[in-house]
């Protein structure tokens, strides 16, 4: 068994889509990013790449490449889980901050989502959200992150 963890965080802006765990979410900001910049989906690339020491996200799709420009970050992640072949999921945790929206009743949704990603129970998958209590850029409402921990067998 090996266990990774990721975490990411984008800048959230006017005009972008909020984009988490696959889910488009509806409200005015969105993360200014190269690809759909999805923190969620991030976060579980690089936990499955940290499981496997095999470096990050930028090392597989770089953001200077045209190719991945607003790339749906589902795409980025299936194409990782075929490049790495069958690996069994034994449980996915996650913890969301963002302040200024509610998150709650939209976490069913993105465990379905993820669950689906992942060709993983959803069981397993975990999704937790907070706030930053009003501290730093998080705090604020201007970013948002994700923190990734995942089980692999
Ligand atoms: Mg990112």
């Amino acid at each position: 068994m090996r266990i990774g963890y990721g975490e990411d965080i984008h800048r959230l802006v006017e005009g972008r889509k909020l984009m988490l765990g696959g889910v488009e979410l509806d409200y005015h900001l969105g993360e200014e990013a190269h690809s759909d910049g999805d923190v969620l989906l991030h976060a579980t690339c690089d936990a499955i790449l940290g499981a496997f020491a095999l470096g990050d996200i930028g090392k597989f799709f770089p953001d200077s490449d045209e190719s991945t420009l607003d790339m749906d970050s589902k795409i980025l992640l299936i194409t990782l889980l075929q490049m790495l072949g069958p690996f069994k999921i034994i449980n996915f945790d996650s913890v969301i901050t963002l302040e200024g929206f509610k998150l709650q009743s939209h976490i069913q949704e993105i465990r379905e989502s993820l669950s689906s990603l992942l060709k993983t129970d959803i069981s397993k998958i975990s999704v937790k959200a907070k706030t930053n209590e009003g501290l730093d850029s998080l705090g604020s409402g201007g970013a948002i992150s994700a923190k990734v921990v995942i089980l692999l067998e």
